[in-house]
């Protein structure tokens, strides 16, 4: 059951925990070795497609834990083969983000790097793909230790440039499905606001939007303030686009359906009497399906264009589309497989129903690339009463603990439920 084209595992519905006991023995010690990581890796995040740093931490870590280690388009992978049986992948991504943390914790990042262009930029692991990686590590070192209690072959994989929508798309390019087993399946996870921390939520269908952002550029003609009958003024012009847009959710999607379009930048001019020859802005636009996000950004299109003409714009309109993010559709008899097996792990009054999120994911090229069927979902950083910052706020803070225990666990029974047990 390696190939691609193999029929996706359907393993007997457990009822008993997926770790064994002394699998949750070793788990209990991993936190004297998890902590210290997690507050090193916290300490020092990288920017998307720069985790040259975090790289160098989990490819040693996999070494250490007896995986064949691949660096592989900026990500890094770990193989561990164990006899007859499926093959799992798993995926934890690993950069942080051009913000200035502000959580207070004794352990925050003070670091800062150098961006693509060359500028000095603060850095936070304000995502937590931080415990990600600490999570997805420890999933790997359980298994690695426990040979005897499954069969088949894992794969850890630590991605970068999740943020940029680049890494998975990069580690692709790099002859991934080449230099690692067809998997059978592939996992991830996320650490969110919700549910609270010791908890996983878990759905079938689509979870996290799909995504793109474009640029768009629209052309005037300039002149003096006191004249504007000499120039074409590109203020109005974007100024009736940005109104005209909001249209496009509230008169052209179904209301039951889901789409976001925002104008996030909006750039025009410098003086208050000067007319300027050019506005430029850009949009993100939501869906949670590759048809709407296609029919929204088509709309983007037309509404640029026409309101172009209607100003008498003396060119075309640019557009360029940049941070692609396909949706993230989880397969329902994976996604079934799996919250049986959390449910067995956690107990039932651990494993909620996951609403879907607005925000997007890359994670989903992979298993696409590899043809095979995914589940993903979410685990809470934030016990229960405390006050929350969501992902990407510079507050960001999750709970060190049970968060970093409850994702690895999570992630060490997903991956244990789909390989073959013979414990
Ligand atoms: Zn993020
Ligand atoms: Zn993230």
């Amino acid at each position: 059951m390696t190939s691609a084209t193999a029929p996706i595992p359907t393993p007997p519905i457990p009822t008993t925990p997926l770790l064994t006991a002394p699998m949750a023995a070793a788990l209990e010690q991993y936190a004297s070795w998890q902590e210290p990581l997690f507050e090193d890796l916290h300490r020092h995040p990288e920017l998307s497609m720069r985790e040259e740093r975090t790289r160098g931490i989990v490819a040693e870590q996999l070494s250490e834990f007896g995986y064949a280690v691949q660096e592989i388009g900026g990500g890094v992978v770990g193989v561990k083969e164990n006899g007859e049986g499926p093959t799992v992948l798993m995926r934890a991504d690993m950069d942080g983000l051009p913000v200035t943390e502000a959580s207070g914790l004794r352990y925050a990042s003070t670091h800062t790097q150098q961006d693509a262009d060359g500028r000095t930029q603060p850095t936070m692991h304000a995502c937590g793909h931080d415990v990600h990686m600490v999570a997805g590590l420890g999933a790997a070192r359980l298994l690695a230790e426990h040979l005897g209690d499954w069969s088949g072959t894992y794969i850890a994989l630590f991605q970068p440039g999740e943020e940029i929508a680049a890494g998975a798309r990069a580690m692709i390019e790099d002859g991934l499905l080449d230099k690692v087993p067809a998997p059978d399946v592939c996992l991830g996870q996320h650490v969110l606001t919700t549910p609270v921390a010791g908890k996983v939520a878990i759905a079938p269908g689509p979870v996290m939007s799909s995504s793109v952002s474009m640029r768009v550029r629209v052309h005037g003609s300039g002149s003096h303030g006191s004249m504007p009958h000499l120039g074409i003024d590109p203020v109005v012009l974007a100024a009736a686009i940005v109104t005209r847009i909001q249209t496009l959710v509230a008169r052209e999607i179904a209301p039951g359906d889901f789409g976001v379009v925002t104008v996030g930048a909006l750039h025009a001019g410098t003086s208050a009497n000067i007319i300027p020859d050019r506005a430029e802005m850009s949009l993100n636009v939501r869906a949670y399906s590759e048809e709407i996000l296609e029919q929204l950004v088509q709309g983007v299109q037309r509404i640029v264009r026409a309101e172009c003409e209607a100003a008498r714009s003396p060119q075309e309109p640019e557009f360029e589309q940049f941070h692609h993010y396909p949706v993230t559709d989880n397969d329902e008899e994976v996604t079934h497989a799996v919250r049986t097996a959390l449910v067995a792990q956690l107990g039932e009054e651990r494993v909620e129903h996951m609403d879907p999120v607005t925000a997007s994911e890359d994670f989903s090229i992979l298993p696409d690339a590899f043809g095979v069927p995914y589940c993903y979902w979410g685990f809470g950083g934030y016990a229960e009463g405390r006050e929350t910052a969501p992902n990407h706020s510079p507050l960001w803070a999750p709970d060190m603990q049970p968060t970093l225990r409850t994702g690895t666990e999570a992630a060490a029974s997903a991956v244990l439920a789909l390989l073959d047990g013979t414990g």
